[in-house]
């Protein structure tokens, strides 16, 4: 591929054509209306989890890429000036952009989705969601429930709207989405098999955030049923086959990617529910008090 051929954003053609060692780059650069600690822009080379799932993020933003013999697919991004970096990242593991054929993500948050849009432009993958997300994604992170318009990033436009339980399929792969809405209505999980790092079958969960991080949960006006919301997504998440449990917030789930060993401790999809759980009750519990 030359640069006069390259249909690329210029910073993503010269990552394509000479990527530099990812784990060898300093931070990227801090938004000016979105700050946020270095970790989750800080880059670092492909680290793989199983067979064929590996993040492909920033060490402490998650972005998972699940391989099959027709493709990839591409679960969440991080921030919005990540896009560059992740396609350094599948330059690293031998893919084409265009190997990349789905892109679904958790929440439609800026520290998950922001890159999506370009990496849909370099790469040509349809994106599913879910209609509550959809709408979050098309304004671009606009009049967030919680944040209003202050996380913003470049709208998403998605091409298949999921439903509650239904299987992506992507040759080989088949992944299914679980609907955990709470940290925002759109929330969404996903489970696939993979082949564990020792040989032996494990069932992953990619499980989104159970946080309510400065949310009003008592008799919110945007969100009445918040509380019962996250109550039945902690339960869902509990109730998973879950051998390998994988969080959008890395440390979430016990994972530093930028630390070796990578997986600083074991958490399990029951832990990860009940711990959920225990912040949502203590909350609500300041919440009232403070009433
Ligand atoms: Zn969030």
């Amino acid at each position: 591929m030359t640069h006069m051929s390259c249909l690329f954003p210029a910073l993503a053609c010269a990552a394509l054509l000479a990527p530099a060692p990812a784990h060898a780059a300093g931070p990227l650069p801090q938004l000016r209306a979105y700050e946020v600690r270095e970790a989750w822009r800080q880059p670092v080379a492909p680290v793989r989890i199983a067979r064929n799932t590996w993040h492909i993020g920033t060490a402490g933003l998650s972005a998972l890429l699940v391989t099959g013999k027709d493709g990839a697919i591409l679960i969440d991004g991080g921030m919005p000036q990540a896009a560059d970096h992740l396609l350094a990242n599948l330059a690293a593991l031998g893919l084409q952009p265009s190997q990349v054929k789905w892109i679904v993500h958790s929440q439609a948050h800026a520290d998950h989705v922001g890159p999506l849009a370009a990496v849909k432009r370099a790469t040509g993958a349809r994106v599913a969601s879910n209609a509550e997300s959809a709408a979050l994604l098309a304004r671009g992170g606009a009049d967030d429930l919680h944040f209003g318009d202050g996380m913003l990033y470049h709208p998403l436009q998605v091409d298949r709207l999921l439903q509650d339980g239904e299987l992506l399929e992507l040759g080989d792969l088949r992944l299914q989405v679980h609907f955990t809405p709470g940290h925002t209505p759109g929330s969404m999980s996903w489970s696939w098999n993979d082949i564990g790092t020792d040989g032996a079958p494990v069932r992953i969960v990619y499980a989104d955030s159970l946080s309510a991080p400065g949310y009003r949960l008592l008799d919110n006006p945007r969100y009445p049923r918040i509380v019962e919301d996250f109550r039945r997504s902690i339960a869902t998440l509990r109730a998973l086959p879950c051998d390998l449990l994988l969080t959008p917030h890395p440390e979430a789930s016990g994972w530093r990617y930028d630390a070796s060993p990578v997986r600083e401790r074991e958490l399990d999809c029951r832990g990860y529910a009940d711990a959920a759980g225990a912040a949502l009750d203590a909350q609500i519990e300041k919440e009232r008090a403070a009433r």
